[in-house]
């Protein structure tokens, strides 16, 4: 099998394993207790906030651990607006759904939220944030890079803009973090969202990066936890798996960066040979594993199952959204049209697979898509009904 859904979710390393086993174990104190036998225990969770605050050039005392990506996000745009009476929100069309459902939910609450378009390679346009600042702007919130189709947002320019009408600027940059090179101050970034399992640790443990600062409302109350920011007991053996995880990303980053994008670009070149496929997102500028597509003729679904049969593992819009008849709302962003959109398919490499890989994924691509549209109803002499 070929796993190649790295963007859905990562395998946990090794190293992530063995440094969590012990917290299970002997180190099973709680961080909050003042005796000697838990300081192993609150060492090691302060250990991993500085692993994981170096990774993006933050300081220690600025990251906030928290259950998963999307409870990063959430308190992101909850913790801020809850601070005003109402308000402006910026973001994209294009966020991943914890920070579109929020907006959403937001909304109803009373906030305005304006949903930026993208250009049909999905980048956010700058001068467009500028032009959709209000008075009562109170939050910027745009992705460092798509999860579908890996596109990369010029965040340094829109934490400027953000910085300079002193407003306050939230990436999720779960697909991005630990993959490429992110640092909050040369990018004016105030609050960062980041997730464990997609970077070789476990599924349940994120981290919110805050500001020294900013200032925004608690989402989870309770305990003195996490400086009073956010309750619950710490999450020990996950929090150093994260930790470990964020240092071994930062340590072999410029190589895996170098290494996936040439597979990467293998692959899009070769897949896009196929007569009506086609690459979607930023043709360089987009995350170095991922590669999106679209093949006309085909239904996703179909497409995976027999990527599945030929035993490679992806996936087809977002995987969080699978069991949805819509096509994805980033295809449709990107002005794609529905019946093209429902032919998505995207491939996403990690450090973890070989060299060699992108060819034997290509194949089964150019075989499945025939094999399916032989029997498309849609598909006749070699192009596409609508063709
Ligand atoms: C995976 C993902 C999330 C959600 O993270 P979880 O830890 O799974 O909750 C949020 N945003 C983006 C861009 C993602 O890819």
């Amino acid at each position: 099998m070929i796993y190649a859904d790295n963007s859905a979710t990562t395998k946990v390393k090794p190293e992530v394993i063995d440094a969590m086993l012990p917290f299970f174990g002997e180190h099973y104190g709680n961080p909050s207790s003042l005796y000697a036998f838990a300081y192993d225990a609150k060492r090691a969770v302060e250990e991993a906030r500085e692993k994981v605050a170096e990774v993006i050039g933050a300081k220690s005392r600025e990251i906030f651990f928290t259950s998963c990506g999307s409870e990063s996000d959430n308190w992101a745009l909850r913790g801020v607006a809850s601070k005003f009476d109402g308000g402006h929100i910026i973001t994209s069309a294009i966020e991943h759904p914890a920070i579109m459902q929020t907006c959403k939910y937001l909304e109803k609450k009373g906030y305005r939220v304006t949903y930026l378009p993208v250009s049909e390679l999905g980048e956010v346009n700058p001068d467009d944030v500028r032009a959709a600042i209000c008075d009562d702007t109170i939050l910027i919130s745009v992705m460092t890079a798509n999860n579908e189709i890996g596109t990369i947002q010029p965040i340094a320019e829109i934490g400027k803009i953000a910085r300079e009408k002193k407003i306050l600027f939230h990436t999720d940059a779960v697909q991005a973090y630990g993959h490429i090179p992110i640092n909050v101050d040369e990018m004016n970034i105030d609050l960062l969202s980041l997730s464990g399992h997609k970077i070789g640790a476990p599924k349940g443990i994120g981290a919110l990066y805050i500001r020294t600062g900013i200032k925004l409302n608690n989402l989870i109350c309770g305990g003195g936890q996490e400086r009073g920011r956010r309750a619950g007991t710490e999450n020990v053996p996950y929090i150093v798996g994260l930790g470990c995880a964020a240092s071994l990303a930062a340590r072999d980053m410029e190589e895996n960066i170098k290494k996936l994008s040439a597979m990467r670009e293998r692959l899009i070149e070769r897949v896009t040979k196929i007569p009506y496929c086609r690459l979607t997102g930023h043709p360089t500028n987009r995350l170095p594993g991922l590669v999106s597509i679209v093949i006309e003729g085909i239904e996703g679904e179909a497409l995976l199952l027999n990527m599945f049969n030929e035993g490679i593992c992806a996936s087809s819009g977002s995987a969080c959204s699978s069991g949805s008849l819509d096509p994805s709302h980033v295809l449709l962003a990107i002005g794609l049209p529905h019946h093209i959109a429902h032919g998505s398919l995207r491939i996403s490499l990690g450090e973890e697979n070989e060299v060699g890989d992108e060819i034997k994924i290509a194949e089964a691509i150019e075989k499945v898509s025939a094999r399916l549209r032989a029997m498309s109803p849609v598909w006749e002499n070699g192009k596409p009904m609508w063709a």
